[in-house]
This record gives structure tokens, C-alpha cells and sequence, in this order.
């Protein structure tokens, strides 16, 4: 079975097929969803905890588990309201860790100074929730600055909590997976390693140890190709995972277990 680390599923591109969804994604052997709960914003953290509760349970369909936080764009919205419901939630025994939050230069939106402390800010709730944390992290085109700002805060207010946590949908390149690594997060490789683009991602893969490896969706987003530009969903997950697989020289058998193992020694679920 495989798990699919990070999946939107609270997307209301799923409004009219969420259960059919979810039952694809059983058929085609992913047995454990973590469920990620920004929404479109603060407002709707909870959304992915509610979807734990509303299928678990359920006969032949994956497990779900949630996350909760704050997106980097919307950190001018992490004000104490917002942030004691985040709190609440990260004690709830779904919610197995804190994201996606991060710094985000590439696109338009919150100020690079409201990123980092909106960051700093959750990353202190998680250390006392003791939750692994979901990090995005994209620079400005080729830049490694959001990168380079990223580490400077995790090396202050992360790294001696010893938690650790996942670089999700990972487009860094060697240096910043070997930091990663180090710091004892895992690296996620999301759809975007079967584009064809992505010769210089493959080659961080294939670097990879496999006790420090996951795959997800990003789910409704980046659709593995062939299906690039269509809505994704966690069945799709399979085909990264082949991909994975070709790229580190392995099984797929292999990287199923190596990555159901990594998710479940990060959250502690044996
Ligand atoms: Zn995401």
C-alpha cells in the first residue's frame, strides 16, 4: 500500500465525487491519505480535520489523517484568533502535524517579513503540540532566497526540537535536500518529477537515501503526466511513485514500503 503524504482533499473540486475519490484511490493501493487543512484560508483549517472524522471508519477507503495551518500567503491573517485555532486543532489525535506553512517568494502575496514570522509563529505552536511540520517553500524563479531564509529560521526555532517534519512537493536541488536530510526532515516528491522538465529533480531523486523519501499528489494540483493540467487526486499518486521508483534504480514494491515505513516513523504510528 502507499500513502499519499499531502493531498488537498477538502478542495471543492471534490464537492460532487469526494467518496468515489477516495475509493479510487483504495483501488489503486493507497491505503493512508494525510489530509491537508489550509483551506483557502484560516477560516477553513478545520475542513481537513472534519473530513477525518466524516470517513474514517468507512469500509475501503484509505485512512485519513489531517494537518492544520497556516498558508505562507495568508500569515497577514495568523492573528491570536487564528492562532489558538490552531493550537486546538493540532491537539486533536487526527491532526498528525502543522501545514503546510512555510515562505513563498514566487508568488505574489504576503509581505517576505509577514511569511517568516507568521512561519515562526506556528512553528513554536507545533514544537508545543509536538507535531512534525508540512513545509512549502518556493523561490523567486531560480533564486534559492526563499530556501536560504528558510533554513536560517528552522536552524533557530526548529531544529532542537528535534521533531523534524516533511519538505512537501520538494523542488530544491541537492544542497537543499542534503540540508533537509540533516535537519531530519523527510523529502516528498510530488507529480511534477514525471514532467519532462524535470531532469534536474530526477537527479536530486535518484540521490536520495530511501529512509528519507515520500510521495504525494498535491492534490487538486499537479497531475502526474500524462495527466498534467487536469484535477489531481490521490490514486494518481501510483504513477510518481513508478517514477520515483525508475529514477532511484528500485522496485516500486520497494519504494511502497521505504515510504509507507518513513510516514509512519515520522508520526509514530506503528
Ligand atoms: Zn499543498
Amino acid at each position: 500500500m502507499l500513502v499519499d503524504s499531502h493531498a488537498h482533499l477538502d478542495s471543492p473540486r471534490y464537492a460532487s465525487d469526494r467518496e468515489a475519490m477516495l475509493q479510487r484511490a483504495w483501488q489503486a493501493g493507497i491505503g493512508t491519505v494525510l489530509s491537508i487543512g489550509i483551506g483557502e484560508g484560516p477560516a477553513e483549517m478545520h475542513q481537513a480535520r472534519d473530513l477525518c472524522r466524516e470517513f474514517n471508519g468507512r469500509p475501503n477507503l484509505p485512512r485519513l489523517y489531517a494537518s492544520a495551518g497556516i498558508y505562507p500567503h495568508n500569515t497577514p491573517e495568523a492573528d491570536d484568533t487564528t492562532l489558538a485555532k490552531l493550537d486546538a486543532l493540532l491537539s486533536e489525535p487526527e491532526v498528525i502535524a502543522c501545514g503546510e506553512v512555510g515562505l513563498d517568494y514566487y508568488h505574489e502575496g504576503a509581505a517576505h517579513d509577514v511569511q517568516r514570522r507568521g512561519l515562526i509563529r506556528q512553528l513554536e505552536i507545533s514544537a508545543a503540540r509536538k507535531r512534525p511540520i508540512l513545509i512549502h517553500c518556493r523561490g523567486t524563479n531560480e533564486s534559492t532566497d526563499a530556501w536560504d531564509d528558510l533554513f536560517l529560521v528552522l536552524d533557530e526555532h526548529w531544529a532542537k526540537t528535534g521533531l523534524g517534519g516533511i519538505m512537501h512537493c520538494f523542488g530544491g536541488g541537492w544542497e537543499q535536500a542534503r540540508r533537509s536530510l540533516e535537519m531530519g526532515f523527510l523529502v516528498s516528491f510530488a507529480g511534477n518529477l514525471t514532467y519532462p522538465s524535470a531532469q534536474p529533480l530526477r537527479e536530486v531523486a535518484a540521490r536520495m537515501p530511501l529512509d528519507c523519501i515520500l510521495v504525494e499528489t498535491d492534490a487538486p494540483w499537479l497531475a502526474p503526466a500524462p495527466d498534467r493540467g487536469k484535477r489531481n487526486e490521490p490514486a494518481f499518486v501510483a504513477r510518481t511513485a513508478q517514477v520515483l521508483a525508475e529514477t532511484m534504480g528500485k522496485q516500486p514494491d520497494e519504494i511502497a514500503a521505504a515510504t509507507t515505513e518513513n510516514f509512519q516513523r515520522l508520526f509514530q504510528l506503528h
